[in-house]
């Protein structure tokens, strides 16, 4: 496919603006050269080439309106369009940031009714919407975390973290200058009770724990796990990521979780993938809500303000108040649904994994054999020994098939990693197709596994060099 510069020839238009009636002023005199650059090239193309060169190029992208994309702990659940409706209202979307608060009224009653949804959905005293994304939200309670004992003049250097985690839980612990602490997983997936009491001292600052985790299995142990981690001063982190798996069933403050971050963008309904924009609101107990971030809002009768008067505060994280239309949408999804239905939500969705998960055991290692919750891994160690077929292999054959690939090879403690997170908006027959294609790629795996090996058939590209291409992007375009 050519680039839209391929296509531009000189003088073409997708507009023609009326003769301009102003006299003309040289802006490189009014506002210097170094905004205007006469070398930027620019494409010129007619309006149907540029409607066909982007349509065909969307159609060459993969997205949750187009079929199933069954991507572990990413969940892409399909974002019910009433939502964008919400976000574009005029009042939302064309207010400007820096308005006073006067006239944001109605925008400061969303966030503060949000912040109180989200407390009263997950246990929590306080939370804020500022942080820009998941890991983002990590690293603004990990601040919080190290405020929080800096005030108390504790010292305290290391972070948990076990061994199935997510990769941003480590790097959001190092980033604050913590020591991170690997702790093992038991054999039935959970946390190792015994090395977390042994690692466990009062130089340990938190344990950041993912409920469920990501092998999809809950935490049998979780009451022992807070009692272990609060019983020696730290505090117990939740990674939210996977929320989806117990709306309305249970809240991590009940459990224990004195600080959790969700990413509105996978649990309520936002189109994600390919870098955001994302939420990723942090809630915390009573004893951290002087830490968060300011300006926070305050309700005085009916009228809503931004205060900047906490002294303890570990300040500003983001421009502005966050990703605001991202929380728009993820509130119409929570309103649109009610309490009943996220409820629904969670129990669909752990019973879509859990039909996979049946299905698919015969014909692939489940190396952890219990009742999963939203997602279940899978691995493809046997495919690997017995046909020299890789989960890798397996990913890109399902393509083939109209399915977006599984996570793959994460987490990192299951070899061949297949995690299959199928989220509650798809259907039985969704389902039963995708397990079809699946087993379909079995048996060619063990009847014909060059075929496996050699899929794609069916894209523009077939295997591309992944480390290549986020090392070194080749992003440059040379005029002919
Ligand atoms: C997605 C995810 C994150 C990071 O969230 P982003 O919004 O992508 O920054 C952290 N932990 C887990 C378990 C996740 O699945």
């Amino acid at each position: 496919m050519k680039l839209i510069f391929e296509k531009s020839r000189p003088g073409r238009r997708a507009a023609d603006l009326p003769a301009s009636d102003v006299p003309p002023v040289d802006l490189n005199d009014a506002i210097g050269e170094k905004y205007l650059r006469g070398d930027l090239e620019m494409p010129e193309v007619a309006e149907i080439d540029l409607v066909r060169h982007f349509t065909n190029l969307s159609r060459r992208n993969f997205g949750v309106d187009l079929g199933f994309y069954p991507l572990g702990s990413c969940t892409m659940k399909y974002n019910p369009k009433v939502n964008e409706d919400a976000a574009a209202l005029p009042g939302f979307a064309g207010l400007h940031p820096a308005a006073s608060e006067s006239f944001a009224q109605g925008n400061l009653e969303l966030m503060f009714s949000m912040q109180r949804l989200l407390s009263h959905i997950f246990g929590m005293a306080e939370f804020t919407l500022q942080p820009a994304a998941g890991a983002h939200g990590e690293l603004t309670g990990v601040m919080m975390i190290k405020k929080y004992f800096e005030s108390r003049g504790e010292k305290r250097g290391i972070i948990l973290i076990p061994d199935t985690a997510h990769g941003t839980n480590p790097a959001s612990g190092a980033l604050c200058g913590f020591e991170t602490v690997t702790l093992r997983s038991n054999a039935e997936g959970g946390v190792d009770l015994e090395h977390l009491e042994s690692l466990m001292s009062a130089n340990v600052a938190a344990l950041m724990l993912t409920n469920p985790n990501t092998l999809g299995l809950f935490e049998r142990g979780i009451e022992k796990v807070a009692a272990l981690v609060h019983g020696k001063g730290g505090l117990l982190y939740g990674d939210g990521a996977n929320a989806n798996a117990f709306l309305g069933k249970v809240r991590p403050g009940d459990l224990g979780f004195d600080i959790i971050q969700l990413n509105l963008h996978k649990t309520f309904s936002t189109p994600h993938g390919g870098g955001g924009p994302g939420s990723g609101p942090v809630g915390v107990c009573a004893k951290l809500a002087d830490y968060l971030p300011v300006p926070r809002i305050a309700k005085k009768g009916e009228v809503y303000s931004w205060s900047d008067n906490y002294p303890q505060s570990i300040g500003r994280v983001r421009s502005f108040y966050g990703n605001f239309a991202v929380v728009v949408k993820a509130y119409a999804y929570i309103r649109s649904l009610g309490a009943e239905g996220l409820r629904r939500a969670t129990e669909m969705a752990v019973l879509n994994a859990n039909y996979i998960k049946e299905k698919l055991k015969p014909h692939f290692d489940l190396p952890y054999d219990r009742v999963c919750m939203h997602e279940c891994v899978f691995s493809g160690s046997r495919q690997a020994a017995q046909n020299g077929v890789h989960t890798t292999d397996i990913a890109k054959r399902l393509i083939d098939f109209g399915f977006h690939p599984p996570t793959v090879y994460f987490p990192l403690i299951v070899e061949q990693a297949m995690m299959i997170e199928p989220t509650e908006t798809e259907s039985k027959e969704t389902l039963d197709a995708f397990c079809d294609a699946m087993i379909a790629i079995a048996l060619e795996a063990s009847q014909n596994p060059q075929l496996v090996k050699d899929a794609p058939f069916s894209t523009p590209v077939a295997r591309l060099d992944e480390v290549l291409a986020a090392r070194r992007p080749d992003v440059t375009w040379k005029k002919q």
